[in-house]
């Protein structure tokens, strides 16, 4: 079965694509068959993924106004996990969706045209709680939610699960909180340690046990289209996102199943 999460927060920069693309990449090193979607007008993880954004037709744009299929938008990436590129041209398609019936359940209908072929989908949702989010939520089984681990890192969480809430109710009724995923930790930093505390004092068990820690490797790695298994293997960050790989596996074990 295919396990598919949406990576998001309407809070930006708070590390959904630094988690999209080196989750993706973590995963595929464990064997594990991914499908990245950038979901995001901003194309950030498809140009972190290596592939250019600007040249990527179709991509989800055509695929979600069911111009083209999604098996033509999707390409390879050489993390050895799968991409569906996205771009600008997942506003207009936003825009246009808006006068179309079911309009939220779009990308679910697409995503189940891939039948088995993936272990997992992991979606990129950009910085806002509109259609494109909605439609990553209709289609979710899980929803990963990093927060940044510095003042204000709550704030907007309520609306998130809000919106959670709601989604599950009208439209998805499977849609769980997949997990809090503590993001640019600084050690160095008290601050980090009142958050984390207080996430788990609120959400317990479903904030993660994997922190990412700050690190500039993770920064970097984008500007060179790798994710960082691929750019630093070594690096702190690397390690991380192992770990939160190993982690979400055994929370699922089925998944982690169908690998070996
Ligand atoms: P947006 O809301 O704009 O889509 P985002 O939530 O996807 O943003 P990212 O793009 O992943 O956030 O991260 C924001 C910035 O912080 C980027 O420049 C990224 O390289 C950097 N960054 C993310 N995670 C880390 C980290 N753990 N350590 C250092 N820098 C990081
Ligand atoms: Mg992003």
């Amino acid at each position: 079965m295919t396990r598919i999460i949406a990576i998001a927060n309407q809070k930006g920069g708070v590390g959904k694509t630094t988690t999209a693309v080196n989750l993706a990449a973590a995963l595929a090193e464990e064997k594990h068959r991914v499908l990245l979607i950038d979901f995001d007008p901003q194309g950030n993880a498809t140009m972190a993924s290596g592939v250019d954004k600007r040249s990527a037709k179709p991509n989800g744009c055509e695929v979600l106004l069911d111009e083209a299929p999604i098996e033509r938008a999707i390409v390879t990436t050489e993390g050895g996990f799968d991409l569906m590129p996205g771009n600008g041209d997942l506003t207009a398609a936003e825009l246009k969706l808006m006068d179309a019936l079911a309009r939220e359940s779009r990308l679910k209908e697409q995503i189940a045209k891939l039948g088995d072929r993936y272990e997992t989908v992991l979606i990129d949702c950009p910085p806002t709680l509109h259609l494109l989010t909605i439609n990553a939520l209709t289609a979710a089984h899980g929803v990963l939610i990093p927060v940044q681990c510095e003042y204000f890192a709550l704030e907007g969480l309520t609306s998130l699960l809000d919106t959670i809430k709601a989604v599950r109710m009208r439209l998805n009724p499977q849609l769980e909180v997949e997990g809090l995923l503590r993001t640019m930790y600084d050690v160095r930093n008290n601050l980090g340690n009142e958050v984390s505390l207080q996430l788990t004092k609120q959400f317990g068990d479903k904030v993660l046990r994997s922190i990412i820690p700050r690190n500039i490797r993770l920064a970097e790695a984008p500007s060179h289209g790798k994710p960082i298994n691929l750019y630093d293997r070594e690096s702190r960050g690397a390690v991380a996102y192992l770990s939160l790989a190993g982690e979400m596996l055994r929370r699922h074990p089925a998944a982690a199943a169908a690998t070996h």
